[in-house]
């Protein structure tokens, strides 16, 4: 077990080592596994990774898994520590364990006569989809290829696993540009006049083999290794290199994956899916992992290898025969039935075991299944919620269960916009709906030309003939993925599922030229640059930009949340500044808006002007002046939002505005502001150039302008309380909340708070109304933070502004800080932007000393969050644990932190936290 630890010592093996490590190695780090002997099992991924814990599951389950062993994932760490190589010490473990394989399997690795070959593949505690490296028929070389050849009487099938090899061998071990070997692949084909691979005969491949050795020798100036062992170890720690390349590392700062997890590497005895018509190989889903419907998807390829379904060398075809019928093609229940009928038992087998969906990989080989994977499979928001409510339904899972494993993050997908119906469309082709959305970009052809484009601030699709790792940063910037190769498990649809990204795949109707950069379909020859739609759900591509329309969810989605609802204990509110922000997010569930940012309101044409006339005022009379204009458009805007909150609170906060971002610089704007404003243009430039701060965030805003300008708030106070008597006058309840901003002081709190009681007492009385309301303050400086005992004292809420506490924390700007962010994350100084994901540590002890302090001075005092980390689910679990009442986040995001809140309140009840 990973923590059981032995001290080595590295005299005994490698002196050179012992300078640079004395590691501790692990006790234990190869484990086997064979028909009923596993030495692992599926809790011990950490140690095994994915893959391998799985594969020892399998095993333990009594399933047919081809026998091997894992070597563990601390090794890794190992491999890197001492310098990017395999320690010796790892050595004898691996060779005792491939003796037990030999002894079980009757074979020997290297055997002349009748070779045992491996497959070495990695596996890492998440699963990473084609991210690292994978070397099949490990062990062939001249001599064993004849063994191969005389003892399956196929020597076609032994020629072509061995310049499978060789391919995969240059590739991922020699680090050579494997597309070399495929264009002397292609170029026999074209002389020979073949069209596919399946037509090269045993003597063409033995030709190519040759070629391809020569040509390692010109490459790499060395032979091509023969030796079976060399095979091994150069594969073993080529799988540990393809930890740390760059798409590899990518592809970790996307999914949050530590570099500290590390790889293991499965080596396990071959089994092969190419040794003729009787064999195949395949990947199956036990549900559709696009829409979550309940039936067995999945798509195979007869006479082929493991990588040739995901590659998308060949398109591959359908299992069953109801799905094959609509595709025209034959189904593996028609060519195979007795291997299918067994892949569908152990596939019940496996779903009910791991209640969850499950992604399978499996070969038949001369007709006998062997499963080489099994994980739970990945899957759309959409078909995630079906699954959920589908195996809640079938009491496969507890509805503790399926929000506990639903990913709240992946709400978005189902957020995003779809084509709108009715918009006139020109349809292109139709390829794969690989990946939902609808979506419009400029056509561009390469990963890089993805990343400037977006960087330019275009929209573009990614079009590729097929999506490789290499492509990963590109399908990030791209709006959405088209490929004109591949099935619904091809890497650009794996992919592209797993970031929510619109994709449509396989659209072998388009014709791409990469080296000119267009595309031809339906005869149209469209350039770098042009304009195209694709519609994710249906696999259509149109021609120009269609319009979109907001996401419609589903009944699946509206349970789900109900159930989250009914688990979370926190209140999730909403920032929103309008009445349409406000329907949305009461429309996602929103118990109250947690956050009205007053500034916001005052954007439009019609208002702009106005505030300017308050912010230029010269007199405390110009001043009033310019907020009698603004009050019953304040009065308004109030109205309609405590309208539409009905009841739920409706937290105001006053004016918090970077004065400069009101007014015009620009010489032109500052002319036409003066005329419209019967200004001097010349008044008006000196008055705008007194007003610059060096460093506005830190400047005149928030309750500071309000200690200078109490007039200002008087006015919004004033315009809340006539909107609130305007309520009760219409006989409905609310209690308005009324927030001051950027609070340092308890004294800035105590004025503020009793200017604003007189005001809204003064207009109860006017309007002889009675409600109750509440004013409370944001905590969004550190002093405030520390000395929230004191301003506890003039709060009836807090609510922590955590993106000003995060930029006056660790003092990085929120405007600028984004430029250098990236390399504080990439170096690994932040785990993720802070201004993204809450600094639990820094930031995040000031929430909770904040939180506590304020307490104890005032026990009934309400502590909410109205900072972007309200969103965040890591944020919102450490909301939870500190004891937050609520959290509010933007109307899109609520869903989502419904969701987060309720698995949090679950993980702390299960004390899994
Ligand atoms: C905050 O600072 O976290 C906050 C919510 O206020 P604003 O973003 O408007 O400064
Ligand atoms: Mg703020």
């Amino acid at each position: 077990m990973k923590g059981d630890f032995l001290f080595y010592d590295p005299m005994q093996t490698n002196i050179e080592n012992a300078t640079k490590t004395a590691a501790l190695i692990p006790e234990k780090f190869v484990y086997y596994f064979a028909a009923d002997e596993a030495e692992g099992n599926a809790s011990m991924k950490n140690i095994l990774g994915g893959k391998g814990a799985n594969l020892a599951e399998m095993t333990q389950m009594g399933l047919p898994v081809p026998p091997g062993f894992t070597i563990s994932t601390d090794i890794c760490t190992h491999y890197y520590e001492v310098g990017g190589k395999l320690p010796d010490w790892v050595k004898p473990k691996v060779l005792e364990a491939l003796a037990r394989v030999e002894k079980k399997i009757g074979k020997k690795f290297g055997d002349a006569k009748d070779p045992l070959l491996f497959s070495v593949r990695s596996g890492a505690r998440a699963s990473m989809p084609g991210m690292m490296d994978t070397i099949l028929n490990l062990g062939l070389n001249d001599q064993t290829v004849e063994g191969l050849a005389k003892t399956s009487g196929n020597p076609r099938f032994a020629w072509d696993s061995y310049r499978r090899f060789i391919q995969m061998y240059s590739d991922v071990v020699l680090g050579m540009n494997s597309s070399l070997l495929d264009v002397l692949l292609e170029d026999l084909k074209e002389d020979k006049k073949y069209q596919f691979d399946y037509e090269l005969t045993a003597d063409d491949l033995k030709k190519l083999v040759t070629k391809f050795k020569d040509h390692v020798r010109s490459q790499t100036g060395q032979a091509f290794p023969t030796d079976p062992m060399e095979q091994l170890w150069g594969a073993i720690s080529a799988v540990f290199k393809s930890w740390n390349t760059a798409r590899a590392i990518t592809y970790r700062e996307l999914h949050d994956i530590p570099y500290s997890w590390g790889t293991a590497v499965n080596v396990q005895s071959m089994v092969f899916g190419n040794r003729g018509e009787d064999s195949a190989t395949g990947v199956a889903f036990t549900r559709d992992p696009s829409t979550g419907e309940k039936y067995f998807y999945g798509e195979f390829l007869v006479n082929a290898q493991g990588e040739d379904v995901v590659a998308g060398i060949r398109t591959p075809n359908v299992l069953t025969k109801s799905e094959a019928a609509k595709a025209g093609t034959k189904s593996l229940e028609e060519i195979m039935p007795e291997a299918f009928q067994e892949l569908v038992k152990h596939y019940k087998t496996l779903e009910t075991h791991y209640k969850d969906m499950q992604d399978i990989e499996f070969t038949i080989e001369s007709g006998k299944l062997w499963m080489l994977q099994t994980r739970n499979g990945k899957r759309t928001a959409k078909a995630a919620l079906k699954i959920a409510c589908d195996m809640m339904d079938e009491k496969l899972i507890t509805p503790e269960e399926a929000l506990l494993r639903l990913d709240p993050s992946s709400l978005n997908q189902l957020l995003h916009p779809t084509l709108d119906p009715k918009s006139e469309k020109t349809v292109l082709a139709k390829g794969l709906p690989a990946s939902p959305g609808g979506v419009s970009g400029q056509i561009v052809f390469t990963a890089e030309e993805a990343v400037e484009e977006k960087e330019k601030g275009h929209k573009v699709i990614l079009v590729r003939i097929e999506t490789s790792p290499e492509d990963i940063a590109g399908m990030v910037a791209a709006q959405g993925i088209l490929t004109t190769r591949g099935g619904m498990t091809s890497h650009a649809a794996v992919v592209a599922r797993g970031m929510g990204k619109c994709c449509v795949a396989g659209c072998g109707d388009v014709l791409v030229d990469e080296r000119i950069e267009t595309i031809k379909v339906k005869g149209y020859v469209l350039k770098k640059g042009d304009i195209i739609t694709l519609d994710g759900g249906t696999g259509e591509v149109y021609l120009g930009e269609v319009k979109t329309i907001p996401p419609q969810l589903d009944g699946n989605f509206e349970r789900i949340m109900k159930l989250a609802g009914g688990y979370k204990t926190m209140g999730v509110r909403a920032n929103a500044d309008t009445p349409q922000d406000a329907m949305m997010a009461k429309k996602f569930g929103a118990e109250g808006i947690g956050l009205c940012r007053t500034e916001h309101m005052f954007f439009g044409a019609d208002r702009i002007d106005a505030v300017r006339e308050m912010i230029l005022a010269e007199s405390k009379k110009e001043r009033e002046l310019a907020l009698a204009k603004l009050l019953p458009m304040q009065r308004s805007d109030f109205f309609e939002l405590f309208k539409i909150m009905d009841g739920h609170p409706v937290t105001i906060r006053l004016l918090d505005p970077p004065l400069h971002e009101f007014v015009p610089h620009g010489e032109e704007d500052m002319q036409e502001l003066a005329k419209r404003i019967h200004w001097d243009f010349e008044k008006l430039r000196m008055k705008i150039k007194s007003l610059h701060e060096f460093n506005p965030m830190l400047g005149h805003r928030g309750c500071r302008l309000a200690i200078t300008y109490p007039e200002i708030y008087e006015m919004q106070v004033r315009a809340i309380a006539e909107a609130a008597s305007d309520m009760v006058l219409a006989g409905k309840k609310l209690k308005p909340e009324i927030m001051i901003p950027l609070i340092a002081t308890a004294k800035e709190l105590e004025i503020l708070r009793a200017l604003s009681v007189q005001t809204v007492e003064k207009v109860k009385r006017e309007k002889g109304v009675q409600f109750d309301f509440l004013v409370g303050t944001m905590i969004e400086l550190p002093r405030a933070a520390v000395t929230a005992d004191h301003i506890a004292e003039h709060a009836d809420f807090f609510s922590f502004g955590t993106n000003d506490l995060t930029q006056t924390t660790m003092g990085l700007s929120r405007d600028d800080s984004g430029r250098f962010l990236g390399s504080y994350v990439s170096s690994g100084i932040f785990n993720k932007d802070p201004f993204v994901s809450l600094d639990q540590s820094g930031v995040g002890q000031l929430v909770k000393m904040g939180t506590e302090l304020g307490r104890r001075a005032h026990p009934t005092l309400k502590v909410g969050i109205c900072g972007e980390h309200g969103g965040d689910p890591e944020s919102i679990e450490f909301f939870n644990h500190i004891g937050l009442d609520y959290i509010s986040c933007s109307p899109f995001r609520v869903p989502i932190a419904i969701m987060a809140a309720a698995r949090s309140a679950l993980r702390s009840k299960n004390r899994h936290f």
